[in-house]
C-alpha cells in the first residue's frame, strides 16, 4: 500500500511538473509564451544589472502575414508561421531565447549583448528565414519575411523596453519591411 501511495505521488509531481513547464509553452510554434517571457525578462534585466552588464531584445514580425492568411488559408498559414519560427530558433545564438509575444510577433531576448552585437544576431536571424524561401504570392518581396525592432537600453523599464523595440519595428515597417531597425535612446 505505501509503495502504491508513494508511486501516486511521484506521479502527481510528474504531472505537476509537466503541466507547469506546458503552461509557459506555446502549443503551436513550441517556444516560450508571454508569461514565460515575462518571468525571463525580469531575471535577466536583474542578473544584468548586478553584473553592470547589458542585454538587449528584439521584436520579430512576419510581413504581410494577413496577406498570406488570406491568399493560402489559415491552416497553410499556421505551418508556415511553425516552419519561420523553427528556422529562427535554429540561426540563433547559444544563450539566446525566442517567445511568442502574441500572434506572429516573436520576441528575442538576448543576454549579455550590446546594441551591435544584436544587429548581427538579428540579421542572421532575418536572413535564415530569406533562405527558408516559403512562396509568398501577396508580398512584394515574393518570400515570406519578417522585421524587427531592436532595443538595448539597460536602464529602461520592461514596458519602455518592449515599447522601444515596438517603435524600432514600426520604423522597420514603414522602411518596407524585411528589415531590421534599432532603438536609439536620444538624451
Ligand atoms: P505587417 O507586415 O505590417 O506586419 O502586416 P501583417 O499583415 O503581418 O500584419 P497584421 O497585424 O495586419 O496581421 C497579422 C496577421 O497574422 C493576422 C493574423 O490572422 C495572423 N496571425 C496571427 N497569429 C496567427 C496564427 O497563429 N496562425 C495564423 N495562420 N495566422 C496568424
Ligand atoms: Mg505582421
Ligand atoms: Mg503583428
Amino acid at each position: 500500500v505505501y509503495v502504491d501511495i508513494l508511486e501516486n505521488q511521484v506521479q502527481l509531481i510528474d504531472d505537476n511538473m509537466h503541466l507547469r513547464a506546458q503552461s509557459l509553452e506555446d502549443p503551436l510554434l513550441g517556444i516560450g509564451n508571454r508569461r514565460a517571457m515575462e518571468g525571463d525578462l525580469v531575471r535577466v534585466v536583474a542578473n544584468t544589472r548586478r553584473a553592470g552588464q547589458r542585454f538587449a531584445i528584439t521584436l520579430f514580425d512576419l510581413d504581410f502575414f494577413k496577406a498570406f492568411n488570406d491568399h493560402y488559408g489559415h491552416v497553410k498559414g499556421d505551418t508556415a508561421l511553425k516552419q519561420v519560427v523553427n528556422t529562427m530558433v535554429e540561426s540563433m545564438r547559444h544563450g539566446d531565447s525566442l517567445y511568442r509575444y502574441g500572434g506572429e510577433e516573436l520576441l528575442l531576448l538576448m543576454p549579455n549583448t550590446d546594441g551591435g552585437g544584436a544587429i548581427l544576431a538579428a540579421e542572421r536571424i532575418r536572413e535564415s528565414v530569406i533562405r527558408l524561401a516559403l512562396q509568398h504570392a501577396k508580398s512584394p518581396h515574393g518570400i515570406l519575411t519578417i522585421s524587427g525592432g531592436i532595443a538595448s537600453e539597460d536602464f529602461m523599464t520592461q514596458d519602455q523596453l518592449i515599447a522601444a523595440a515596438d517603435k524600432a519595428l514600426y520604423f522597420a515597417k514603414s522602411l518596407g519591411r524585411n528589415r531590421i531597425a534599432s532603438y536609439q535612446h536620444t538624451n
